[in-house]
């Protein structure tokens, strides 16, 4: 459903109207969960020609219709579908643009998981994976062959926060016939929006802030004009899809995407600034802070940032890493990240890359700041980063 509100409504207005349609839910506000395998037809002309809005309960229902339509409005899209996860996500956009002896590019920071994919699977189907530095900006085109297909950016890179030069990534890459693929998750398209930057392909973890409250996993996966024939096939012939209960669990999360978002903008930059500041702290990695050094380009393509950044402490050391973790008593230790409670992990960038040397030599914390109190989460590192200094 289109609001007729305004030509170019906000995303507060689009998150709140699209995706929902009133009229035909017997009144009800929001989407029904519908279920289902089997889908009827009325006649055997209908059946034989398929001619009916939905046909198989794969390709999709009013539910997954739903989610799909605020996506795209969102991204600016010319279609999306959905996954089970943000790695089947991942998996479907490679497999839409690549085949046997081609060649995939893909940036030295993203998540590791997305190199799995590549190395596991990609290359043993006969693909040339290679990696690239996140800050290569336009000098990719020194790396791009004739056969390579897809050029992966993730910005910022999960742990090290990277920002990349999507812009110049993309001319280079469409000069010589490649797709630019674009892992959004971090901003969410609230505060990045990759396709209007050159981007033909963008994917969510929707599990993080799509969902938002830690009880689904959930992908999502859009694509411009040129690229949603591809991408819709391959969906479809790899049986990717979302359980209708997940995809109505993330559209109840898109409804308070925007007021989720500013508030893990706030308090994670708060906690960053703050942090700047804390002894035992070399290096905060955080792009929205004016000491990263990719801010500019950052201010340039961002309109705001997300729950997640990293620090660097002064020293490895692995009893004072006990006493920090064992200490914290409002940040849980957990990976899956985007829900409401504040998470810290440790973790080591230098182990998944191949392309560039991760060169700060202290240990890397990776924090999610969720909606806890700010003066009560400080209090909180304050006390643990007391405890590993005194290790
Ligand atoms: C978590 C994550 C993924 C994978 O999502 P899952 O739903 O856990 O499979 C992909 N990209 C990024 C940046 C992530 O943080």
């Amino acid at each position: 459903m289109t609001s007729k509100i305004s030509a170019e409504p906000g995303n507060g207005t689009v998150l709140t109207h699209h995706g929902r349609d009133p009229v035909n839910q017997y009144g009800f506000v929001n989407p029904p969960v519908v279920r289902g395998s089997t889908v009827l037809f009325p006649d055997l002309e209908t059946l034989q020609t398929r001619n009916q809005k939905f046909t198989y309960g794969r390709a999709g229902n009013p539910t997954t219709d739903a989610m799909e339509a605020l996506v795209t409005e969102l991204e600016g899209a010319h279609g999306t579908r959905l996954a089970p996860s943000g790695l089947a996500a991942i998996a479907v956009a490679l497999q839409s643009v690549t085949k046997a002896g081609d060649d995939v590019l893909v940036s030295d920071s993203a998540y590791e998981p997305t190199r799995l994919f590549c190395n596991g699977v990609l290359s043993r189907f006969g693909v040339n994976v290679r990696y690239y530095d996140p800050r290569i900006g336009g000098r990719i085109s020194d790396l791009i062959q004739d056969n390579t297909s897809a050029v992966f950016t993730e910005s910022p890179g999960s742990l090290t926060f990277e920002v990349q030069d999507l812009p110049a990534i993309a001319a280079a890459a469409h000069e010589r016939g490649a797709a630019v693929i674009t892992d959004n998750t971090w901003a969410t398209p609230l505060f990045h929006q990759p396709l209007k930057l050159g981007a033909d392909i963008v994917l969510h973890a929707g599990t993080k802030m799509f969902i938002g409250h830690s009880d689904a996993m959930f992908g999502t996966v859009s694509a411009n004009e040129e690229y949603w024939p591809a991408l819709f096939q391959t969906h479809r012939q790899t049986g990717t899809c979302a359980s209708p209960d997940d995809a109505y669990l993330a559209g109840r999360g898109m409804r308070t995407l925007h007021l989720r978002m500013a508030a893990h903008r706030d308090n994670a930059l708060e906690l960053a600034t703050w942090l700047e500041t804390e002894a035992g702290v070399t290096r905060v990695l955080h792009p929205a802070l004016p000491s990263h050094p990719d801010h500019k380009l950052f201010k340039r393509d961002f309109s705001g940032s997300g729950s997640l950044f990293s620090i660097v402490l002064a020293r490895r050391d692995d009893e004072a890493l006990r006493a920090f973790f064992d200490e914290l008593r409002l940040f849980g230790m957990g990976y899956s990240w985007g829900g409401y409670e504040s998470l810290a992990i440790p973790v080591d960038p230098a182990r998944a890359r191949t392309a560039t040397k991760w060169d700060a030599n202290g240990q890397v914390i990776r924090l999610h700041i969720g909606h806890e109190d700010t003066d009560d989460l400080k209090a909180d590192l304050a006390h643990a980063l007391g405890r590993y200094l005194a290790k």
